[in-house]
């Protein structure tokens, strides 16, 4: 039996013992057809029952399809949205000047967490206040996935994922600048460049490009696994039976 006809059921036999009960207790005159019991219901009656069997038919079984397919719909434009942004921090690779819109802002973003970063290890010396960082700006959104992935919310999950992936190529991208250090810096020119700082005092600067490409390439296998487990999580609400998407009080007994 369909939805609707369950519902239309359900109405139409919880209409008359409730006209009947109000007539019991006196509160509704008792017509002579009211008493016959298979007669119509008096006008009076008829106008009691009428926002009952009305508040059942507007059930809205569109807005309740609504309702069931918006968990899909809103993980299927999450999706999207993190698949389009993935591509770009792709085609932007190394480069920050070929960065797009959002992904600039998204390096806003982390750039207030790096910033942060410096304040917090500032007691810690000089390497670790400069590496701190970069340190942070991944830090916090890794540190999100890691709550998110213990209390089992696995879209946020993979949300907060990602986000930690594309912090690791934004910190790719400074890495790559190291020996060049064309970058425009916040402070301006006078300021420390991080990674020409951090490769100089380790003694790898002209390893700069290949270990920012690694860099970047972890920020990349991070950004794909959570576009994965994006996927996974969309099918499994695919597959979930409609009245389990359903808000518990508009599910049928
Ligand atoms: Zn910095």
């Amino acid at each position: 039996m369909t939805r609707s006809a369950c519902g239309f059921a359900r109405s139409s036999s919880g209409a008359i013992p409730s006209a009947r009960s109000a007539a019991r207790i006196g509160a509704l005159p008792t017509s002579p057809s009211t008493r016959r019991g298979a007669q119509p219901l008096a006008p009076s009656t008829a106008a009691a029952a009428r926002p009952r069997l009305g508040r059942l038919r507007r059930r809205p079984e569109g807005s309740a399809n609504a309702v069931a397919f918006a968990p899909v719909a809103g993980r299927a434009l999450g999706l999207l949205v993190l698949a389009v942004l993935g591509w770009q921090v792709f085609a932007q690779g190394l480069d920050f000047f070929r960065a797009s819109a959002a992904l600039r802002f998204l390096h806003g973003v982390n750039l207030i967490f790096h910033e942060a970063g410096h304040t917090i290890f500032l007691l810690f010396g000089q390497f670790l206040h400069v590496l701190g960082g970069s340190a942070l700006q991944v830090i916090v959104p890794a540190g999100c996935a890691g709550y998110f992935l213990l209390h089992r919310q696995m879209a946020s999950f993979a949300v907060a994922l990602f986000w930690a992936g594309e912090s690791i190529t934004d910190v790719a991208v400074y890495m790559a600048d190291a020996q060049t250090r064309a970058l425009p810096l916040l402070g301006g020119d006078g300021v420390i460049h991080d990674w020409n700082y951090l490769l100089v005092a380790v003694g790898l600067l002209n390893w700069a490009g290949a270990l920012a490409t690694l860099t970047f390439g972890v920020g990349m296998l991070t950004i794909l696994a959570a576009l994965g487990l994006l996927v996974v999580d969309l099918l499994a609400a695919w597959n979930r039976p409609s009245a389990a998407r359903q808000p518990e009080s508009w599910r049928q007994p």
